[in-house]
Order: structure tokens, then C-alpha cells, then sequence
């Protein structure tokens, strides 16, 4: 018998293997032992390779890096990742498609999600945001049936733009997502060349326990660059993993991507006079009211070494704030609070926050104990409950958050009567298309949305295509009668119907 050295193959528990490709049978021609522990072990550990697959968000990559203090925010923040300029923390990033499956391609239409995880000597902090600054809906109960629609059709088992078109038509607060979506940014290139936004109005506290609203924007150092449909496609055909691969190479050649982190504020004062709800994940906060303040720069610098390990373990929630961060009131963010750590729970155990890539590397002391997988030592010897007499943990009041005084009344709030523009969702897309977007993105974004809505079929293709056509007109008429042209419909009886529709 040999040692047992350290470059001997072994199975999990440690026995050395004597064969490895020859399973043991009764004579050369079979049949197979059941005592063949290896082949069984082997065969065992590789049927449960797989974890359950992010329901959005499937299709990743992720790295490592630093993010930067450049500027001092200390007036807003007592967080202290942002209290000296200069200041690094390390971080990993991880980017996403959002309605595909682990396999999809790269370069489809549609949003990116920007998952940002910094482990700062407070806690963890996750701002788990995309490459768009507003989102389809803005209340999270309205979340399963809309990502339903951009999954695959039951029946036919396919993707459908009827599905698609039939929600966002019946959902005109979508309109403004919708209309970036269909814009070249709806296909960047790659992960490098996009932006990425918080999306959420978050809070900051600052030494003095006062409170502003923030919305957070990485802008990209390298620039924006966006596919055309044609491109897009063009690349789905070459290469599936384009985003994937243009992250690793640069990585891997030394050529760091960099965001530069901006902040918006907004006062309590100036959120309760607002002509739009700032805590609408639908609205943007304008610059010229609220411009942008620099904070620092994120930049990615190591790629993981096992790609399972890191990016596909890793798990960002925006429950996940440290002191002088804080949530607010959008229904939206509310809703991820609870949703994001409950997802993790269960496609990672509810110890998925001591894999290697989501634990904090600073002090964690809690009484939680047990559960599966739970491989920390698990407290030891040490007490389970609190309050106790044998250790000192304490609780900190100075971390604790100003009051928030609510003045409104317990309903499921749909407030038709808003004078605050929760229910005008054409201006802030008209804005974009007639004042921000050139002719070409003009023009490039109409024949997307020819293209993506000619894809509506069945017996109520009219119905669908007319509602969101009542949506596009009021948006833009020019803007509503080339899509109509381009499909082919009378304008003339789309504005008659101007009327249908549930709002
Ligand atoms: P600004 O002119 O100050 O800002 C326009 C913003 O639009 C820039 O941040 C620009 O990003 C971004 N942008 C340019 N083209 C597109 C596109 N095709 N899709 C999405 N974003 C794009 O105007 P306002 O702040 O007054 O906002 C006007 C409109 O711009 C808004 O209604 C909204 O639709 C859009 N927008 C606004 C943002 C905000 O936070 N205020 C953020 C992003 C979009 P970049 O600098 O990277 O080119």
C-alpha cells in the first residue's frame, strides 16, 4: 500500500483511488458491482452539479475589484466607505442578462443588471441595480406576473412578444423602460461600455442623524458603446458569450474597466414638493434639478478563479445596507428587501451568507445557529442567545436611524386622483426621445419598436398592437404614426381607440 500523499487521487472523504477509469465487474465484460463506492461517488456528486438557476438574472459574469473615494460626501454620509478621500474598499460586481436561461446569448434586448457588492468595515453593502435608471413597474406585486411575460410562453414554450406587448400595453407605466429597452442601449456592448444606476431612491444619513434621499450612477469611464439590432443579432450567431468573454480577456490583459460612482440628492423638504413621486422606480430624478455629485471609482481588477465559486454563488440584496445608508419609501425597493434574501434562502441555504464570496470579511456576531451547511464552527462554545451573562456583544444606538414621521392612512393605494404625476408616464420618455436621443437613436429605437411589436401574433395581435400604439402617440405623435406606418396600421383608427385600454 502507498502513502497517502498529497498529490494522490482521492474520493470526498479522503480514501485513495487505486483505478479510476475501469469499474469494477464481475469478468472483463461486466456486469457492474454495486460496491463500487468510486464510480457511485462520482456518478452522485455530478448529478447535483447544478443549483437551482436564478429566475432572473441567470446569465452572469462577475469580478473582483476596488472601488475609490474621490470626493468627500461626509456632509450626506457617515457611512464609512465614503469617510476619507482615497479611501479603498474591495468589491465584486456581478453583471447580468435578465429574462434568459444560464445559456442564452449575451447580446439580447434587454435590461443588464449592475450588482454591486462592497465589503466595507461596517458590513456588507449590496447595491444591486442595472443599466437602466427606471424599471417596468412600480410595485412589486405586480413583479411575478410581469417577468412571466418575459419568459417563456406556457404552451409553446417559447419567448413572446404577444405576451410582452399584451403586459406593457396594459401597463403604460412601463413605457419609459420600454422605450430605453428599445433604444440602442437595450443592446450594449458587452458589460464594460454601459452605465449602471442604483435605479432605487435610497437614503443617507449623516453624523448629525440627518437624512437626504439618493440615487446612485456609475457612468462609464470607457464610454457608452451599443450594438444595433442588426449587430446584435449579427453576434448572437458568433458568439453566445460575448459579454462574458470581453470581461474576462480585458480583465485578464489589464485593461481595468472603471465606472465613476455620482450621487443625486434630494432633500426630505424638497421629496414632499415634487411635481413627480421621487420614490416612482418609473421616474428619473432630472439633472438640471438635481445634478450629479462625484463620489469615486469603482474598478474591476481580478477575475475569480472558478467561476461557479464566486459568480455563481454570489448573492446581492438591497436589504443589505450598512449605517448611513438606508432605504425609503419606493414600493419597489420595499418589495426587493424581502423577495432577495428569501431567493437566496432558498437557492444557496440559509447559511448562503458565509460562502467565501458573500461574507463579510470584518466581524459578523449573531445568535443565529445551525442549518444546512452551516461549516463556520457555528459559535463554538459560545452562547446561542442573547441577552446572556458569559460575552459582551452589544447593540449600538449611535447607528441608529433618524425617525420618519408617516402622515397617511393604511389602503392597497392606487390613487387615481394624483396631482403629483404618479400617473404620467409620457413625459419623462418624451423628454428622452425628443430632447436627449440624436436622429439616429431616433430612428434606430422606431425600427426596433417596429420590429419587436410586428412580432405580436393571434386573434388579439389588433387589440395589443392598437393599446400600446395609444400609448406611443401620447408619448409622441410623430413617434406613434411611423410605428404605426411601419406596421401597417390606419392611424386614423388607432386614434378613434385612443380610448381602450384600462386607464
Ligand atoms: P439630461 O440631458 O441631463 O440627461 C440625459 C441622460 O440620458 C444622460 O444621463 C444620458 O446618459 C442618458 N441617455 C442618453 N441616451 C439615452 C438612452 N437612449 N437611453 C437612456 N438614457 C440615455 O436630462 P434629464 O436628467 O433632464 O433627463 C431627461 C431624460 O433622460 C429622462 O426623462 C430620462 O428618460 C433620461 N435619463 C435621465 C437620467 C437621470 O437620472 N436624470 C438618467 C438616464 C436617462 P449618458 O450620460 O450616459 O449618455
Amino acid at each position: 500500500m502507498s502513502d497517502h500523499a498529497h498529490n494522490k487521487l482521492t474520493t470526498a472523504s479522503g480514501r485513495v483511488y487505486a483505478e479510476n477509469e475501469n469499474t469494477k465487474t464481475v469478468g472483463p465484460r461486466g456486469p457492474v458491482l454495486l460496491e463500487d463506492y468510486i464510480l457511485h461517488e462520482k456518478m452522485a456528486h455530478f448529478n447535483r452539479e447544478r443549483i437551482p438557476e436564478r429566475v432572473v438574472h441567470s446569465k452572469g459574469s462577475g469580478a473582483f475589484g476596488t472601488f475609490t473615494v474621490t470626493d468627500d460626501i461626509s456632509q450626506y454620509t457617515r457611512a464609512k466607505i465614503f469617510n476619507k478621500v482615497g479611501k479603498k474598499t474591495k468589491v465584486f460586481v456581478r453583471f447580468s442578462t435578465v429574462g434568459g436561461e444560464k445559456g442564452s446569448a449575451d447580446t439580447e434586448r434587454d435590461p443588464r443588471g449592475f450588482a454591486v457588492k462592497f465589503y466595507t468595515e461596517d458590513g456588507n453593502w449590496d447595491l444591486v441595480g442595472n443599466n437602466t435608471p427606471v424599471f417596468f413597474i412600480k410595485d412589486p406585486k405586480k413583479f411575478g406576473d410581469f417577468i412571466h411575460t418575459q419568459k417563456r410562453d406556457p404552451y409553446s414554450n417559447l419567448k413572446s412578444p404577444t405576451m410582452m406587448w399584451d403586459y406593457w400595453s396594459l401597463n403604460p407605466e412601463s413605457l419609459h423602460q420600454v422605450l430605453i429597452l428599445m433604444s440602442d442601449r437595450g443592446t450594449p456592448v458587452g458589460y464594460r461600455f454601459m452605465n449602471g444606476y442604483g435605479s432605487h431612491t435610497f437614503s443617507m444619513i449623516n453624523a448629525k442623524n440627518e437624512r437626504v434621499y439618493v440615487k446612485f450612477h456609475f457612468k462609464t469611464a470607457q464610454g457608452i458603446k451599443t450594438f444595433t439590432d442588426a449587430e446584435a443579432n449579427a453576434m448572437k450567431a458568433k458568439d453566445l458569450d460575448f459579454a462574458q468573454r470581453d470581461l474576462v480577456e480585458a480583465i485578464d490583459n489589464g485593461q481595468f474597466p472603471k465606472w465613476n460612482l455620482k450621487i443625486q440628492v434630494m432633500t426630505e423638504e424638497q421629496s414632499r414638493n415634487t411635481e413627480f413621486n421621487p420614490f416612482d422606480l418609473t421616474k428619473v430624478w432630472p439633472h438640471g434639478d438635481f445634478p450629479l455629485i462625484d463620489v469615486g471609482v469603482l474598478e474591476l481588477n481580478q477575475n475569480p478563479d472558478n467561476y461557479f465559486q464566486d459568480v455563481e454563488q454570489a448573492a446581492f440584496a438591497p436589504a443589505h445596507v450598512v449605517d448611513g445608508i438606508g432605504y425609503s419609501p419606493d414600493k419597489m425597493l420595499q418589495g426587493r428587501l424581502l423577495s432577495y434574501p428569501d431567493a437566496h434562502r432558498y437557492r444557496l441555504g440559509s447559511n448562503y451568507e458565509q460562502i467565501p464570496v458573500n461574507k463579510c470579511p470584518f466581524a459578523v456576531n449573531n445568535y443565529q445557529r445551525d442549518g444546512q451547511m452551516r461549516v463556520d464552527g457555528n459559535g463554538g462554545r459560545k452562547p446561542n442567545y442573547w441577552p446572556n451573562s458569559f460575552d459582551n456583544i452589544s447593540v449600538d444606538e449611535s447607528y441608529k436611524e433618524p425617525s420618519d414621521s408617516l402622515d397617511s392612512s393604511i389602503a392597497d393605494w392606487y390613487d387615481r386622483n394624483s396631482k403629483i404625476g404618479d400617473h404620467d408616464h409620457y413625459s419623462q420618455p418624451r423628454a428622452l426621445f425628443r430632447e436627449v436621443m440624436t436622429v439616429e437613436e431616433q430612428d434606430n429605437t422606431i425600427r426596433n419598436v417596429i420590429g419587436a411589436m410586428s412580432g405580436v401574433t393571434g386573434p388579439n395581435r389588433e387589440l395589443i398592437i392598437n393599446r400600446q400604439l395609444c400609448h406611443w402617440f401620447r408619448m409622441d405623435e410623430d413617434f406613434g404614426r411611423r410605428v404605426a406606418d411601419g406596421l401597417g396600421v390606419n392611424v386614423n383608427a388607432v386614434m378613434e381607440s385612443m380610448n381602450v385600454g384600462r386607464r
